[in-house]
């Protein structure tokens, strides 16, 4: 039964679900009942009212997915459904002959990105947009749609093709579980967060008879994984899922050689006690032997996140002198973490507690012991660099298991022809504390909600007023501006923390605080900084408003990893260690070196920023198809449909007037060319030229295809507006 946490109370649940209804459909006065509402584009009228109380009444019908014109809407339901993810129901969208006919599903967009990749009239690059905050069910999603795919691609021709695809769908399938140990964890907002984007893209044989095309590629790439966590976690949340599997799973012998007695308290190890469905080791070492990581490879990594966790035991104590180095508290951490990332001992801990700069006209090499804080940045920078390598989030290509380019091809996205891609990011996240990698996450969801806007809400309308096309203008709530205000030049958020780390100046938090609230104070976006204890500042975001604080900001985006730390990992012993961090035959001597003359460094940010555009030019090349996924509730219940927190979702996305621009607007778009290409040959039907003053003269050979729109504005509520071919861009909308 539906639970309204903000309405009413209703008496018992059989009553409370009736008069709900009751008074839904009183309140539409439809005929049909609301649940059985498919697509919102119908309710009436259209207001965020209305449209929160069809998705209500499907919620409480236990039907969760929406269609609101071109987007489909996917309420979490946070209990398994599994009938609405069966085989058998993935085989009927794919065979069904117009699965838009079907009740809404993510099979239907799957199905439909599929046609489209193979479409005869224009086959283009697609690609799904999954969105929505954290814990609303982007993974969940896009984990159901790449078994669609495995389900209905598997359809075999061949026995050669079917091997093949069986093995690529069977490596994709299995990157899921492997991703998702390494690259997720339990936050505050979803037990299963993904602290890493990811876009993969598969790549549909089109040589094969229509309707039966088979995976002949995929590519997965990743985006900026949150490695900070491996180091420093909040201690209502934990460290990536396998860190817990591995402690929670290992066999007795398995233990006994990576130092993993039970029981044993690891700092970087918050909340072990919480059992999570994600903590199951053997699905993660049963997917990494499908991607061809054999044992001994997996043996090798599981032993060296033992070490890590083993490094996270190192503490430091001053030793009170400043020419001394500081003293490790605890030498059995220092010795295990050392054996088990086959590294020798002495030279860890001088690595960890002595800075050796060059100095002077001679660059002659200083040798300063680091103060107590510079030890713990050096042990946290010493296991991200480690974990950021490791096979799990990173196919790494020196790996015998990557070497399939067939398989898994590192090719450029846009050079591959009819790629269907999947798009699955960390959703917009507000904590108490935000930091950098929050800055990050919420960036890439403005830059995605920047492209619907973009690409739908704006580019649709500006192209109706050019075509000439009758049409009231629907207005929306554009991002920009709070893009303009964290990307944008000459100056932004980014711009101003990316000086900080260029001048290299020693600036407090508090400073910098000031520095972005005295710059970018014009903004609407920058909110208002009512006082905080901490240094501060407020962005508004399409989402919600989100406090970033300061302190620690600047060194996060510098990221700097000092050179000491990379050659004592090639002096390992350990054979993936070697891999991951070959020895340079052409080093040069790498000691930091001081004062102000370093290199620019590429910050974590400006590479953020460039991975992204990427994406979205990868993005625009493909006709898009989006679903939002919406969080029912924050606290992860089954059947209970916080109103606020859902209207605060809808709002934030522009659903509503994504469902007027969509009612009214002519979803089919096919060029003119092709339209004339397919079609000319119906003229005789129709010999009727339009008396359109937009009309090509005759000798041009367009007026069948003319006549044809004249059909189909008449019949088939075609509309056209520049389809003279003259102004080369014309498009045709079908309605
Ligand atoms: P983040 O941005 O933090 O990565 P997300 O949007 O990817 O969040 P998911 O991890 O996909 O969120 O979903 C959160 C949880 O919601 C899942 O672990 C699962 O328990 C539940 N869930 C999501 N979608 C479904 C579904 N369709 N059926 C059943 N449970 C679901
Ligand atoms: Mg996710």
């Amino acid at each position: 039964m539906l639970q309204q946490v903000n309405g009413h109370s209703s008496g018992s649940d059989a009553q409370g679900r009736e008069s709900l209804r009751e008074d839904l459909q009183e309140f539409l006065g439809g005929e049909v009942p609301l649940h059985q509402l498919d697509d919102l584009t119908k309710v009436n009228p259209v207001t965020l009212e209305t449209v929160l109380r069809c998705l209500q009444a499907r919620y409480t019908a236990d039907t969760f997915y929406t269609n609101a014109g071109c987007t489909l809407v996917a309420l979490n339901p946070f209990k398994p459904v599994p009938q609405l993810y069966s085989p058998e129901l993935m085989r009927e969208y794919h065979a069904a002959p117009q699965p838009q006919k079907l009740k809404p599903h993510i099979f239907t967009v799957g199905e439909q990105t599929y046609r489209n990749v193979r479409s005869l009239i224009e086959p283009v690059n697609q690609s799904i947009v999954v969105s929505g905050e954290s814990g609303a069910g982007k993974t969940w999603t896009s984990r159901c749609l790449m078994k669609f795919y495995a389900v209905v691609a598997a359809s075999p021709t061949s026995w050669e093709s079917h091997k093949i695809a069986e093995r690529i769908e069977q490596r994709i399938l299995n990157s899921n579980p492997v991703m998702e140990a390494f690259g997720n964890a339990c936050t505050l907002r979803n037990n299963n967060s993904s602290r890493f984007g990811k876009f993969i893209q598969l790549q549909l044989n089109s040589l094969l008879v229509p309707r039966d095309h088979q995976m002949t590629g995929a590519a997965i790439q990743t985006y900026l994984l949150e490695k900070t966590r491996v180091a420093c976690q909040d201690s209502t949340e934990r460290n990536f899922h396998i860190f817990y599997q591995i402690c929670k799973g290992a066999s007795a012998d398995e233990r006994l050689q990576w130092h993993l007695p039970e029981g044993a308290a690891f700092s970087w190890l918050p909340n072990p006690e919480r059992t999570l469905e994600e903590d199951c080791f053997e699905v993660t070492r049963e997917a990494m032997l499908h991607l061809g990581i054999d044992a001994p490879t997996q043996n090798n990594i599981f032993q060296a996140l033992a070490g890590l966790l083993h490094l996270g035991n190192i503490r430091f104590a001053d030793s009170g002198d400043e020419a001394q180095p500081c003293r490790p508290m605890d030498d059995g951490a220092v010795r295990t973490s050392a054996l088990l990332l086959r590294l020798p001992e002495d030279p860890l801990l001088e690595t960890l507690r002595i800075r050796t700069i060059r100095a002077g006209r001679q660059q002659q090499v200083f040798r300063k012991p680091c103060s107590q804080a510079e030890c713990d940045t050096r042990r946290d920078c010493l296991a991200k660099l480690v974990y950021a390598r490791l096979p799990g989030m990173r196919l790494h290509p020196a790996l015998p298991w990557f070497s399939s380019p067939r398989l898994l091809p590192a090719l450029a996205p846009q050079v591959l022809p009819f790629l269907a891609g999947l798009l699955d990011v960390y959703g917009f996240e507000s904590f108490p504390h935000n930091s950098l990698e929050q800055l990050c996450i919420n960036y890439a969801n403005e830059k995605l909600q920047q492209h619907f806007v973009a690409h739908y809400l704006r580019a649709q309308q500006e192209e109706y007023a050019v075509e000439g096309l009758e049409w009231s203008f629907v207005n929306y709530q554009d991002n920009q501006t709070c893009l303009d205000l964290i990307e944008g030049s000459p100056i932004s958020i980014c711009s101003l923390i990316n000086e900080e780390c260029r001048l290299n100046r020693p600036s407090s938090a508090a400073q910098l605080q000031t520095r972005i609230e005295s710059a970018l104070a014009g903004s609407p976006c920058l909110g208002h900084n009512k006082l905080s204890p901490e240094p501060s500042f407020v962005v508004l975001h399409y989402a919600g408003s989100v406090r970033y604080h300061t302190a620690g900001l600047v060194e996060k985006n510098k990221d700097p990893i000092p050179p000491e730390l990379t050659r004592l990992l090639q002096q390992s012993q350990d054979t993936l260690l070697k891999v991951l961090f070959p020895a340079d035959p052409e080093e040069k001597s790498q000691e930091e070196p001081s004062g102000q003359s370093r290199a620019p460094v590429l910050t974590v940010v400006s590479k953020f920023k460039a991975s992204l555009e990427q994406l979205l030019q990868v993005l625009q090349a493909t006709t898009p198809h989006y679903i939002r996924c919406i969080k029912p509730n924050s606290q992860g219940r089954a059947q209970a449909l916080h109103r606020e927190e859902v209207l605060n979702q809808l709002e934030a996305c522009g659903l509503v007037e994504t469902i007027h621009i969509s009612a009214a607007g002519f979803p089919i778009r096919v060029s003119h060319r092709t339209f004339v290409e397919r079609y000319a040959s119906l003229r005789r039907l129709h010999p009727r030229a339009p008396p359109d003053p937009h009309s090509p003269s005759p000798d041009e050979g367009h007026s069948a295809p003319w006549a044809l729109v004249d059909f189909a504005v008449s019949r088939l509520r075609i509309s056209f507006g520049s389809l003279c071919p003259q102004r080369g861009t014309g498009q045709l909308e079908v309605v």
